[in-house]
Formats: C-alpha cells, sequence, structure tokens
C-alpha cells in the first residue's frame, strides 16, 4: 500500500456505504483501487463510518488529513483544546470546500459544571469550536476527559449539552474518558442522553471482562463507542526499544463488534499506511496474536487509570493517573505542549512528593510513580515558545 493509491477516488463512501448489519463487517471505498475499509454503524446515531478513523490531536499537516480523507476515512476527532486550537483550525480549512455529506467532525470540550458561569462558558467554548471549525454543526460533541459518575450525570451538564443538540449545533451527544470504568457506562445509560462514549480500548487493560460486558450493556441501550488509546500510549514500550505494531492493536480492538470505530492518532503518512493496511485486512490473524502476547509482559505508557495508586499513596494524590498521562503525551506521543497542557488542568504545587521519605504506590502497570512524577512536572516551568 502506498500513498498513489489514494488518489483518483470516487466517493462511495457516505452515500454508498454497503452496510448489513448481520455481519461484523460492512465495507466502504473511496480508492479506484480494490481495497474496501468495512464499516460498522454508530449506535443510535444511525452514522455508518469506516472501523478505522483519524485521531488528529497531534496532527499538524493537513496533507495527512487529505491523505486520510482519500483513503476513505470520513471520521475525524479533534477537540477544542488540542494544539490550543490549531488543530480546529486546520480541519475547518481542510473541509471548508467538502461535500459537509462526506465527513463526519467529533470535537471535545472540557466541562466544568460547578462552575459559576459555566453554561456561558461552556457555550462560547462550543461556539469557539465552530468558528475555528467553519462548520454550523459538528456530528459528536464529547464533554471531554469526563472521569466520575457525578459529571455523567451532572444536571448543568446534561441540560446545556441538551440544548447544544436542540439549536442544531451538534448533532449527537458524547463524553470521552481515560477512566473507562463500568460505572461511568451505566450511569450514561441512566442519564439517557449519551449517543457516544469515546473510551481507551487497547489489549493491556486489566478490567477487559467487566468493560466488555458494560459496553454491551451500552451497545443495547442504543449507545456507539469509539475506542481511543488503541496502541498503549505511543509508537514504542515504555523504554523506547520495541516499536509498537499498530495494525495488530487495531485488529485487536475491532474484534469486539461493539467497537464501531478507532482513531489512532497518525501525524505522518508511515503511520497512516499501517493502520490502513489493517483497515484493508482487519481480521486478527495468528501473527498479530503472538506479537501482542509477546507485549504483555513489557511495560508501556498507558497508565489504567484503575486509581491503586491512589488508595495507596500516602497523600491520598487523586492526580497520579492524569499525572501519567501527562507523562505519556510527553515520552509516548513527543507531544511537550499537551503534557503541560495536562498538568496546568490539575494545579500542581510542583512538591507533591518531595516530603515521602520512600514511595508506597505499587502500581500494576509496573509504573514507578515517584520517578514519573518527579521527571515530568518540570515541563509545567517551561516557556511555550520551547514546546512543540
Ligand atoms: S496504579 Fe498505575 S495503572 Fe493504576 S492508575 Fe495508578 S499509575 Fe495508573
Ligand atoms: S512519593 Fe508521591 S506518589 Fe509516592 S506516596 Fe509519596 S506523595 Fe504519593
Amino acid at each position: 500500500m502506498n500513498r498513489r493509491k489514494f488518489l483518483g477516488f470516487s466517493v462511495l463512501a457516505t452515500a454508498g456505504a454497503i452496510v448489513n448489519p448481520s455481519t461484523a463487517f460492512a465495507s466502504v471505498q473511496r480508492t479506484k483501487e480494490k481495497e474496501f475499509i468495512p464499516t460498522r454503524v454508530l449506535g443510535k446515531t444511525g452514522l455508518t463510518i469506516p472501523i478505522l478513523s483519524m485521531g488528529v490531536m497531534r496532527a499538524d499537516n493537513p496533507s495527512v488529513v487529505r491523505a486520510a480523507y482519500n483513503a476513505g476515512l470520513t471520521f475525524f476527532d479533534t477537540a477544542h483544546g488540542y494544539q490550543n486550537g490549531k488543530n480546529e483550525e486546520m480541519l475547518g480549512a481542510f473541509f471548508k470546500d467538502k461535500d459537509r455529506n462526506s465527513f463526519f467532525i467529533a470535537t471535545k470540550g472540557k466541562a466544568n459544571p460547578d462552575s459559576e458561569h459555566f453554561e456561558t462558558e461552556y457555550e462560547e467554548l462550543l461556539n469557539t469550536s465552530l468558528r475555528r471549525l467553519q462548520m454550523d454543526y459538528v456530528d459528536i460533541f464529547y464533554a471531554h476527559a469526563i472521569d466520575n459518575i457525578e459529571q455523567v450525570n451532572h444536571p448543568k451538564l446534561t441540560t446545556l449539552l441538551k440544548k447544544f443538540k436542540e439549536e442544531g449545533k451538534i448533532k449527537h451527544i458524547g463524553f470521552s474518558t481515560h477512566a473507562n470504568k463500568p460505572e461511568q457506562i451505566d450511569a450514561a445509560i441512566e442519564a439517557g442522553i449519551y449517543e457516544v462514549i469515546l473510551i481507551s480500548y487497547n489489549f493491556k487493560l486489566n478490567i477487559l471482562p467487566e468493560l466488555d460486558q458494560a459496553i454491551q450493556r451500552g451497545v443495547d441501550a442504543g449507545i456507539g463507542f469509539v475506542a481511543m488509546k488503541t496502541m498503549v500510549g505511543g509508537t514504542t514500550d515504555a523504554e523506547g526499544k520495541q516499536k509498537i505494531d499498530g495494525a495488530a492493536c487495531l485488529r485487536w480492538a475491532w474484534k469486539n463488534p461493539n467497537i464501531t470505530t478507532a482513531i489512532p492518532g497518525f501525524t505522518g503518512f508511515d503511520l497512516l499506511d499501517n493502520c490502513l493496511e489493517a483497515a484493508y485486512f482487519p481480521q486478527l490473524n495468528d501473527k498479530d496474536k503472538l506479537y501482542l502476547a509477546g507485549l504483555q509482559e513489557n511495560e508501556m505508557l498507558y497508565c489504567q487509570n484503575c486509581e491503586k495508586c491512589v488508595d495507596d499513596c500516602q497523600k491520598h494524590l487523586t492526580v497520579i493517573p492524569s499525572i501519567m498521562r501527562a507523562y505519556m503525551y510527553n515520552y509516548g506521543y513527543r507531544q511537550p505542549s499537551l503534557s503541560k497542557e495536562t498538568l496546568a488542568e490539575l494545579q500542581l504545587t510542583g512538591s507533591e512528593c518531595s516530603d515521602c521519605k520512600a514511595c508506597t504506590v505499587r502500581c500494576p502497570s509496573g509504573f514507578n510513580v515517584a520517578e514519573k512524577i518527579a521527571s515530568i512536572s518540570p515541563i509545567i516551568h517551561v516557556p511555550d515558545a520551547y514546546l512543540v
């Protein structure tokens, strides 16, 4: 597979997708060649999308977006905060002359429903995103990085999300979560307004059986599921020694028919090619299984968000999983600015661990939590001009 094949396409994507709900994979074709990317339906939204989508988060090259679009991808995921808004602006510039029915856009906004001016602030956030995207509406709007049940059900948040939808600014309501707790999915079912959940989903998750059952309950209630962090937090293992085979990771995620699509964050053509290769041949094969089994014992950069560290920590630091995510953004994704942005939201003092004689955290993923906190915290003081 190479980029030449992306060109000279005929758009059969959204209008002509072949959908057969009785099979795990229907398909979509935009290339002239023989490759088909399977499609699935995203819960009760009814959106039919390829199993491979683009997590645009780290991409800053519109040519990569163009290659993905020309290859038949129709679903593009961004967020209000990515690259300080430049990510949405890039998508806006790219899509402004495209047929609005040939793609779907999802964006996210961090909600703080306990803030005094939440309604006006959150509405302004969405309006700003729409302006940057040069669009009247987004297909999916996620409340960004929700990590507890109280937020899922927060009446100020759910009321406002419903209002956005009634006004036509968003077509479908969702939330994203790194916490991945089955309880959050159950809370979403109970809330009744959520149509899509964006979750971390990969072969290293240690709560898979419970999570898969909760996803099934969500699907039964009409919720569609989009997978992120399928590559376990970067393009290499924690020591930077072993390159991650993104294709094997994606095929593992797609073997769950309840995962409608995955949004790997490819920033260049090589990883796009790797992901497309997986999408054209999506069945998990013996080579993939062997490869993934070999990675099971490796420490990766992905934090499970199990919160055992919070219980173990002498100071009960609830921010540890988020600090681990910031660590992953810097050392796995090579995105120091996103790392700093994540840490800034936590309002750290920088001396969290300073008066601890010995760290009492025993992380099941093998993270030396105190060491990682000490290593990543200084980034908060690095001026933005020095970060990418
Ligand atoms: S114990 Fe380890 S894997 Fe679990 S949340 Fe804490 S850092 Fe992440
Ligand atoms: S060193 Fe840090 S993470 Fe470990 S127990 Fe102390 S405060 Fe908690």
